[in-house]
């Protein structure tokens, strides 16, 4: 029997969505998907909050991040990371690999970077083309404040490109109302579809850099990208098609939900996990914690990966470990899209139970009453 996936991505993916990636494959030059990729396009585009086009490619998100880096950049060019854990530091790597000038702003993992911070940073270096930042870093769970962000850095020169894997879905973003230039996102974590899939959506600002940029790309070229679409509404590749029809059919029950509400239900699901975990003698590491994932760093003695181990093994549930400097220190409970709030307790639970299997004493329901007190709402 398959563990039940309570990861930081992939996630859980909903029936409705595996039925329709498992129907027969439908050719990706003729008009019924040109139809469907359009459509999936808008709809990715109604999420974020935008008029701007959004367009997607095969690809886990780390294809997009590299993607955003080939095709707003030009040799020699100086750009900004905010770097505050594993994926900060994936932006860094990126930009290092295609030569670009990084000024690494690094900080402690668990650290939200103030937007005063990054202020200073582009007084600092008024050269910068780009800013890259991550919304939910999700290997320490620590929230960004992207609409402050992106509000100082208007009248600024660099663009703001923001990684919003695993956040689109799960809090809201305001593309045009904050001014974001860039989002990209990958669809395997709050959008609750296969790994695959991935998006980006540009501002009219970030477009006048794509024209000039030299830096080389040819799959991920998104003015070419862009041009077919216009013409013909086709991808220039063939698209994995079944993934475009499960995302279809997840947005759908997103929408069906409400937007408003799945940003609810993540931020309950949020606080009843953190207080159970810290019912049970961990410490929520970030600050400023995310909504769709749990980062929280073990008691005393507690070793995290044994406990991913004895969860996975004895009692069919997967979260994840820490990254890393995080390795052995941290376990990663993911709760975003296709999990619910009837779901909780089966991790919560097994929790409890593995920690007791592996000897360290806790309270039988403990963390289950916290999650409870949460989730009933005293
Ligand atoms: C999951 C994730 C990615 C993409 O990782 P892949 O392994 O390429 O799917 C990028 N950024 C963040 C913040 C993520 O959580």
């Amino acid at each position: 029997m398959k563990s039940k996936l309570y990861t930081p991505g992939p996630t859980k993916v909903p029936g409705a969505v595996l039925g329709a990636v498992g129907q027969q494959v439908l050719h990706h030059r003729s008009p019924e998907f040109s139809e469907k990729i359009r459509h999936v396009q808008d709809e990715l585009g109604r999420l974020l909050e935008t008029h701007n086009d959004t367009l997607i490619f095969t690809c886990s998100g780390t294809g997009m991040m590299e993607a955003a880096v080939a095709n707003l950049l030009s040799r020699g060019d100086k750009a900004i990371c905010l770097n505050n854990g594993k994926f900060g530091q994936r932006w860094v790597d990126i930009c290092k690999v295609y030569g670009v000038d990084v000024v690494d702003h690094a900080v402690d993992w668990g650290v939200s970077i103030e937007p005063a911070a990054l202020a200073d940073l582009a007084a600092k270096h008024p050269d910068a083309k780009a800013v890259f930042v991550v919304h939910s870093e999700t290997s320490t769970g620590a929230l960004h404040d992207i609409e402050a962000m992106s509000k100082l850095l208007k009248g600024h020169n660099a663009v703001l490109v923001v990684d919003a894997t695993s956040s689109v879905g799960v809090h809201e973003i305001r593309m045009d109302e904050w001014g974001i230039d860039v989002v990209v996102a990958g669809t395997q974590k709050a959008l609750m579809t296969p790994p695959g899939l991935s998006f980006v959506s540009l501002n009219g600002r970030a477009w006048a850099l794509v024209s000039s940029s030299d830096l080389p790309k040819y799959y991920f070229d998104f003015t070419m990208t862009w041009k077919r679409l216009q013409k013909k509404g086709q991808t220039p590749f063939t698209t994995a098609v079944s993934l475009v029809y499960g995302l279809d059919v997840a947005l759908e029950m997103m929408d069906t939900e409400g937007w408003e509400n799945v940003y609810a239900r993540h931020a309950r699901m949020g606080a009843a996990v953190r207080a159970a975990v810290e019912a049970l003698g961990f410490r929520v590491l970030p600050a400023k914690p995310v909504n769709g994932l749990t980062v929280a760093l073990c008691p005393p003695g507690v070793d995290g990966n044994q406990v991913v181990r004895v969860l996975d093994d004895e009692f069919g549930v997967r979260i994840a470990g820490g990254q890393d400097q995080l390795s052995g220190k941290a376990i990663r409970i993911g709760h975003m899209g296709g999990i619910r709030e009837r779901d909780l307790p089966t991790v919560i639970g097994g929790l409890e139970r593995a920690l007791a299997r592996i000897g360290h004493k806790v309270e039988p329901g403990a963390g289950l009453a916290a999650l409870q007190r949460v989730l009933v709402g005293r």
